[in-house]
């Protein structure tokens, strides 16, 4: 039996046969394809070469911008190739005629080429074939990211094992038959672990190489709750982990009883109890929770695994059901965090092998670069407004100049709206997430022209203490309850009531049975909860005072040290 300590990602525990996913090389087979699907495959192709040319024409404005004229004639070069009837031609050919994948296609076309170099006896002839490698590989990358890896396809039961899962692939977990996952990489405020979370799919990254250490169908215990991978367990560890799962199946059945009860502290303080949604497959388990309403929908879902961004029509589609579903309580709709660990194509000159994309193109910064997706997303959101209660929330705002530029958008939206008689709310309140230490320490001057805010402690988090939310190197440096954190929210959360503005809170912290008290100490009104643990969450304030609780964070603030705040809270 091997144990191997990772970090917990998403409470639950899974039992099962190991799936372990390769790591990902540009290594290209020959697949055949069936001749229903050569068809297919050619769009495929077509579409990769589109993505390409597009690469160019940011490439060549990004040389025209920093080098000049002259240097971008050199893409032209690159164009030229890519408009080969070797490649338009030749690889359609291949695919049609051998029914054979497209990669394969490409790549005998490329070699086919690079043979016919290898005859030109002029070098500067001869060296141009690395431009042609260079295209074939910028193609290649494009085929290779639109075949992601299918993780539905895998048809028994089993736990997955990956170096790494992207938020774009674990959006489609809930219909796999994965029962839960381990990564090598990753932290506990990663979006995939937040997904995970949504799905209620057990999870440990920041395994360090378990991908390396586990074989395909070994038998492996996944535990969620303390972020363990336990390979080819004894028998008496799969007996004691039976047993707690059955403990945990008790204990969720006993907190059904919170369903609907008003969300109190026992000395009667009011607040409001309510769920992030990730994906439209959690409205369901929302509205049977019964939550004060949606805190946080999270759109990016939308957005991520297609080539262009979603309609205004496919968006007001998903806005509208969730806000219908919540009947008449208010859903809190952010507009797409795209960038960071949320990548996405969307036909448009977005962020790329940034080297810090956290503090990359990122949330508003992304859409008021592209202002007509922040638009299209506001006139869907303020179309759903003629469902049911709706607040407008903006990600990762900085300064004064984007709250506005982001509101003038919001209002032409709205006059737009208007002057096509589309039957919208009179007043819908735009808020704004405050994620970054910037809006934090400004929070006065933002608030003379925000509605409401919501605190993102995931990123707040990592922005105050410069620890990157996915790396699991320094995951043991992310701290909710460090000092520095601790201060930074009472702070806040003071000067939004100094102003008579709400304050919701809405990251992973919330979740966090020992930071409830501490929340709600401070006179947070909303906390917004993932739904896996929002009867626990539940279960935990409404045993508090909040006179009691109120103290406690005045204690908290006075603490120099983590480990003192944790165990003042442990004892409460
Ligand atoms: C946060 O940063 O706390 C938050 C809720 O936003 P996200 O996790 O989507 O970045
Ligand atoms: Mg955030």
């Amino acid at each position: 039996m091997i144990v191997i300590k990772g970090v917990p990602a998403s409470p639950g525990i899974a039992m099962g046969k190991a799936y372990v996913l390769e790591d990902e090389e540009i290594v290209v087979n020959r697949v055949e394809i069936g001749k229903d699907k050569v068809r297919a495959e050619v769009k495929r192709f077509k579409q990769a070469l589109e993505a390409t040319y597009r690469d160019l024409d940011a490439a060549e404005a990004k040389v025209l911008k920093t080098l000049g004229k002259q240097h971008a004639k050199l893409i032209d070069t690159h164009r030229l190739i890519l408009s080969d009837p070797l490649i338009t031609k030749d690889v359609p050919r291949r695919i049609l005629n051998e029914a054979v994948n497209a990669e394969f296609a490409l790549s005998e076309a490329l070699d086919h080429v690079n043979e016919a170099f290898e005859k030109i006896e002029d070098e500067f002839f001869r060296e141009r074939r690395h431009d042609l490698f260079d295209v074939g590989k910028r193609l290649l990358s494009h085929l290779l990211k639109q075949e992601k890896r299918s993780l539905t396809d895998i048809e028994t039961a089993c736990i997955l094992i990956a170096r790494n899962l992207l938020p774009s692939d674990t959006v489609n977990l809930k219909d796999s038959k994965i029962l839960g996952f381990a990564t090598d990489l990753g932290g506990k405020t990663s979006h995939t672990a937040i997904l995970a979370q949504g799905m209620q799919i057990p999870a440990v990254v920041g395994l360090s190489d378990a991908s390396h250490r586990v074989k395909n169908g070994d038998f492996v215990i996944l535990d969620g709750e303390h972020g363990m991978l336990i390979i080819s367990p004894s028998p008496e560890a799969i007996a004691k982990y039976q047993k707690a799962q059955l403990k945990t199946q008790q204990e969720e059945k006993a907190l059904d009883a919170l369903r609907g009860q008003t969300a109190a502290t026992l000395d009667g303080h009011r607040f409001d109890l309510c769920a992030n949604l990730d994906t439209p497959d959690e409205i369901k388990t929302i509205v049977g929770l019964k939550t004060d309403g949606i805190g946080l929908f999270r759109t990016e879902y939308l957005f991520l695994n297609r080539l262009e961004a979603p309609t205004e029509e496919e968006q007001f589609r998903a806005y509208s059901q969730a806000v219908k579903a919540m009947n008449g309580l208010p859903t809190v709709i952010r507009t797409a965090d795209i960038g960071g660990d949320r990548l996405a194509q969307l036909g448009i000159d977005g962020p790329k092998n940034e080297t810090n994309p956290f503090m990359g193109l990122r949330g508003i910064r992304l859409f008021l670069r592209h202002s007509d997706l922040l638009k299209t997303q506001l006139r869907a959101i303020l179309r759903s407004t003629q469902h049911g209660k709706v607040r407008v929330l903006l990600p990762m705002i900085s300064s004064m100049a984007e709250l506005r530029s982001a509101r003038r958008i919001f209002f032409a939206a709205q006059q737009e709206l208007l002057a096509e008689g589309v039957d919208t709310a009179k007043k819908v309140e735009l808020g704004i997430m405050v994620e970054i230490p910037a809006a934090g320490l400004m929070l006065d001057h933002l608030l003379t022209e925000a509605d409401f805010i919501s605190i993102g402690t995931n990123d707040l988090i990592q922005y105050i203490l410069a620890v990157d939310r996915i790396n699991e190197h320094v995951a043991h440096l992310y701290d909710p309850f460090h000092p520095a954190v601790v201060r930074t929210l009472y702070s806040i959360v003071e000067t939004a009531k100094k102003k008579g503005k709400r304050v919701t809170v809405c990251g992973e912290m919330t979740s966090d049975p020992k930071a409830a008290p501490l929340l709600v100490g401070m006179g947070v009104d909303v906390l917004s909860v993932t739904p896996r643990m929002f009867l626990r969450v539940k279960q935990i304030v409404m045993s508090l005072r909040f006179e009691h609780a109120s103290k406690i964070v005045q204690r908290a603030l006075s603490m120099s040290d983590s480990d003192e705040i944790q165990r003042l809270l442990t004892d409460i």
